[in-house]
């Protein structure tokens, strides 16, 4: 029961963030979008007036990481996740998992709340001109709902055993969502090194709101080249292409 109405609550918050429901349309207010075609990444802001800031946006996401500067103060990152119980949903985006257990990230001290995390294929951010295989993002949210979203280069090599055992379970059909039969401990899907860029950017997917603070972790993870083509047969390709730079620094710590 707890489980059922935290999920409620995911979908309707945090999961809309970053990516809204779109081919199963859960309201009637989300208006659909792709990554390909006449609903691709460069029509967005000609969909609906509500998805004008991915066109007039100036801190957009996802860049190309390259010049970083060395951090003036030095930053610190800390995880606490925890095992939980994992739920996958195919929103016709991505493949999204929400957590039952309560995790956090504190940046400089400051508490961020894990909500969800999910997959791109191939990855959004470029560093130093090359993209990964793949791309994941733990969204989070501090008391204020201001957005913190920490992504993972995913690299092919041995699936890391958290993933391997997520994809088992990947929910094929749009809309539908598997609850994991395990608990699986989130912590360890993360690389041991915590070194990463940080910069000010926007979400990746409609409406592309600002003001989200990014953190781009340095050392990838592994995922099989099997896994990868699977996630692509489910989802498709799934990454909004680089943006421009701007006037934004981007801090290496
Ligand atoms: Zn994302």
């Amino acid at each position: 029961m707890a489980s059922m109405l935290f999920l409620g609550w995911a979908r309707s918050d945090a999961a809309q963030h970053t990516a809204p429901s779109g081919k199963h349309s859960s309201t009637p207010r989300d208006t659909h979008w792709d990554y390909l075609g006449v609903e691709g990444p460069e029509h967005w802001s000609m969909l609906t007036p509500k998805y004008m800031t991915c066109e007039a946006g100036r801190q957009q996401s996802p860049i190309n990481i390259t010049m970083a500067d060395h951090g003036q103060q030095p930053e610190t990152l800390e995880f606490h996740y925890q095992t939980s119980e994992l739920h996958e949903l195919n929103n016709g985006h991505t493949i999204q998992v929400s957590h039952i257990s309560e995790c956090n990230v504190a940046l400089n001290h400051h508490t961020y709340q894990l909500r969800q995390f999910h997959f791109h294929e191939p990855s959004e951010h470029h560093i130093e001109g090359k993209a990964f295989p793949m791309e994941m993002h733990l969204v989070h949210q501090d008391e204020g709902g201001h957005i913190l979203v920490i992504a993972v280069m995913l690299t092919i090599g041995a699936d890391e055993p958290v993933l391997g055992q997520l994809w088992q379970w990947l929910p094929k059909q749009i809309g539908q969502e598997v609850s994991l039969p395990l608990n699986l401990s989130i912590a360890e899907i993360l690389p041991k090194n915590t070194r990463h860029f940080s910069y000010s950017g926007s979400l990746t997917t409609p409406p592309c709101t600002e003001g989200v603070q990014w953190i781009v972790l340095e050392e990838p993870i592994h995922i099989s080249q099997q896994d990868v083509d699977q996630f692509v047969q489910i989802i498709g390709h799934n990454a909004r292409p680089v943006q421009p730079l701007e006037n934004r620094h981007i801090e290496e710590n």
